[in-house]
């Protein structure tokens, strides 16, 4: 791997907690009642009850409580943004500061990993029902587990060579580690899930497996990357931050220099590329988006990593013609409010502006005998909240055998 990706990022973050460290902040929990933290998690992960086992000493209580209410717990562990959610809602932020659930959740999950634990057993009823999940992302990982737990025999089908989705292919493998996901896939592997990968599915064969399976779930993402329709659009170095993010992972950060690169939205996504340049050794980054700081989507927490690390984060202005002969050489910009225009110099655009569906699964919309969740649904959001349709989509799709 590429030294510089190699890098880990803000050891605070991804280091898990030891022993004492756990031990202590659990003991901070006030075990509350009706706990708002677990009704912070949209998945319902349920952190008072784990938080709760960890401070009684019962580490694999916690981690079952994860498992069984979040088959990507490990994942979740680290990139779900529990400061706007479960940790939010925490009732010692009122005292002095939240419980680091995510952190503990952490501790837990590396419990797993470190003893080679399996807390999911499939229930003893054979449905003699079988499943086709479109796309191995957290919607369908979650539908399927759901599913294979209930005695459902469950099938996925993914276009690539490993499963994960945006887990995988999207957020880099300095915030997310490759080990961590396979630690995740490989709970849906004991529970007998089987994996078609390399496998695109076409409209077509959608029809088919309509007819070969008892039910079908959807969770195909948004992988169509928007662009922007500006002068020197197409010119060479202008790339989605989809293609870059995939390039630098599948390649293990072995890129062509990327020299001075402009960054286009003030998203997670953005920040991930800034983070992402910044280890590949670019020769200069600058992010650039049209909300204002304070509005820009990025959960705050990466907004601060990207700045810590030296990235400037420009603010309020819009990218008005990319300006090179073939190649692009520079961004020409425009102040949202007050028209004044700036120019930066760029080898490489990188756009990250939001994904839209692709045109294959733009069709496989809920019907009758579709069930669909995550992202192509929601438009977009979160590992959690993908997780959390998952699972109301194998209700739904259990319901529908009845
Ligand atoms: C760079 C980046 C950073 C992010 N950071 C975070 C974060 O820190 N925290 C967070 O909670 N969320 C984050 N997200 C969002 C999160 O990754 C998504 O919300 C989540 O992955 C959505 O899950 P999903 O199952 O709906 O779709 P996806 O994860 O997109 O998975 C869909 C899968 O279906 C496959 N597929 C699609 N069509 C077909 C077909 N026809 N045949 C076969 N396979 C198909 C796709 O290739 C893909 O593997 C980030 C996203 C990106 C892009
Ligand atoms: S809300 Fe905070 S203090 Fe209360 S149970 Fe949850 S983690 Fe503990």
């Amino acid at each position: 791997m590429n030294q510089n990706l190699a890098i880990e990022y803000e050891p605070e973050q991804i280091e898990a907690f030891d022993v004492r460290r756990a031990m202590e902040e659990a003991s901070r929990c006030l075990l509350c009642e009706d706990a708002p933290c677990s009704k912070g998690c949209p998945a319902g992960t349920d952190p008072a009850k784990f938080i709760r086992s960890i401070r009684f000493r019962n580490i694999n209580g916690a981690a079952e409580t994860i498992r069984e209410n979040n088959i990507l717990g490990a994942s979740c562990a680290l990139i779900c943004p529990y400061e706007r959610l479960c940790e939010q809602a925490c009732s010692r932020c009122g005292i002095d500061r939240p419980i680091q659930i995510g952190k503990l959740q952490q501790f837990a999950m590396e419990h797993e990993r470190k003893y080679n634990k399996t807390y999911l057993t499939k229930e003893d009823t054979y449905t003699g029902k079988r499943v086709a999940c479109i796309g191995a992302g957290p919607a369908s990982l979650s539908c399927a587990a759901e599913l294979a737990r209930k005695g459902v025999e469950v099938t996925i089908f993914d276009e690539h060579k490993k499963p994960g989705g945006m887990l995988r292919y999207g957020i880099p493998p300095f915030r997310l580690p490759d080990a961590v996901i396979d630690q995740d896939i490989s709970q849906l592997e004991k529970l007998g899930v089987k994996f078609e990968l390399n496998h695109k599915v076409t409209p077509e064969e959608l029809e088919q497996l309509k007819k070969e399976y008892d039910s079908v779930f959807v969770g195909a993402g948004l992988w169509k990357p928007k662009k922007l329709s500006i002068p020197g659009s197409d010119l060479q170095g202008v790339v989605t931050a989809l293609e870059f993010l995939a390039q630098a992972r599948e390649n293990h950060g072995e890129m062509a220099p990327l020299g001075h690169v402009v960054i286009i939205g003030g998203g997670d996504v953005a920040m991930d590329c800034a983070a992402t340049c910044k280890y590949l050794g670019a020769a200069s980054i600058y992010d650039v988006f049209i909300e204002t700081l304070e509005g820009a989507p990025a959960v705050q927490r990466e907004k601060d990593y990207v700045f810590k690390i030296g990235i400037p984060l420009i603010s309020e202005f819009k990218p008005i013609e990319f300006i090179g002969n073939g190649k692009v050489e520079r961004v020409k910009f425009e102040h949202m409010t007050n028209g004044s225009t700036m120019e930066l110099v760029a080898d490489t655009v990188i756009l990250a502006v939001g994904q839209t569906t692709r045109e294959d699964a733009a069709s496989w919309k809920e019907s009758e005998d579709i069930f669909t969740g995550g992202d192509m649904v929601n438009g977009g959001d979160t590992v959690v909240r993908a997780v959390k349709e998952g699972k109301e989509a194998a209700a739904k799709i259990m319901e529908s055998f009845k």
